[in-house]
C-alpha cells in the first residue's frame, strides 16, 4: 500500500456518507461537515484498503499466474504436473484456492493478490499438488512441503483467516 498523501474536504451537504478518491496524485476525503479527524481515521483505513484492492484487481493477469505455476512446476515438481487452466477468480470467498483434479482446473482467489508473493506460491503449490494426491493426507503434505515456506505461509493465512476458514489450506 502506498503513502499517499490524505486530504479531508468536509461538507455541510454530506450527511453521513465518507468517500475517497484519487485526485492529483493524493487522496481526497470527502466527509461530513461535523466529523473529527479521530472519527475518520478508522473509515478512512478501510476505504485506502478497498482503492488499493480494486487496483490490484485489475492488475491481475491470468497469464502471470500460469508462469508462476509453471516456475513452481519446474521447481518442485520436475515439471511433471499438467492442468488444463489456472485462474483467478473473485467469487471465492470461503477459500484461497480450489483445485478440480479431474478436470486439471485450479483457481486462485483474487485476494491472494494483495498479500506477499511467499503466500501466493503457497497456494499454487498447494493446489498443484492437488493434481497428484486429491486429500489433505501425510502424502499430500509432503508434496507442499517441497515447498520451503510453505509452514510461514500457512501461518500467514490461518493468522488472517482467524477463526473464519480453518480447514482447507
Ligand atoms: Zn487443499
Amino acid at each position: 500500500m502506498t503513502d499517499q498523501e490524505v486530504r479531508i474536504v468536509r461538507s455541510a451537504r454530506r450527511a453521513r456518507t465518507v468517500s475517497i478518491r484519487e485526485k492529483d496524485g493524493y487522496l481526497e476525503v470527502l466527509a461530513p461537515a461535523t466529523s473529527t479527524d479521530a472519527e475518520l481515521q478508522p473509515i478512512i483505513a478501510r476505504l485506502r484498503r478497498r482503492l488499493e484492492g480494486r487496483k490490484v484487481k485489475r492488475n491481475l493477469s491470468d497469464k502471470d499466474l500460469e508462469q508462476r505455476a509453471e516456475l513452481l512446476n519446474r521447481k518442485h515438481f520436475d515439471a511433471k504436473l499438467a492442468w488444463s487452466s489456472i485462474a483467478w477468480v473473485s467469487n471465492q470467498d470461503q477459500r484461497w484456492g480450489s483445485c478440480t483434479p479431474a478436470h486439471g482446473t485450479i483457481r486462485i482467489s483474487h485476494r491472494l493478490a494483495e498479500f506477499p508473493p511467499f503466500v501466493l506460491d503457497y497456494v499454487l503449490v498447494h493446489e498443484l499438488a492437488h493434481l497428484i494426491e486429491p486429500s489433505h493426507n501425510r502424502r499430500f503434505w509432503s508434496l507442499v512441503k517441497r515447498y520451503p515456506l510453505s509452514e510461514r505461509a500457512r501461518g500467514y493465512l490461518l493468522a488472517i483467516a482467524g477463526e473464519q476458514r480453518e480447514g482447507d489450506m
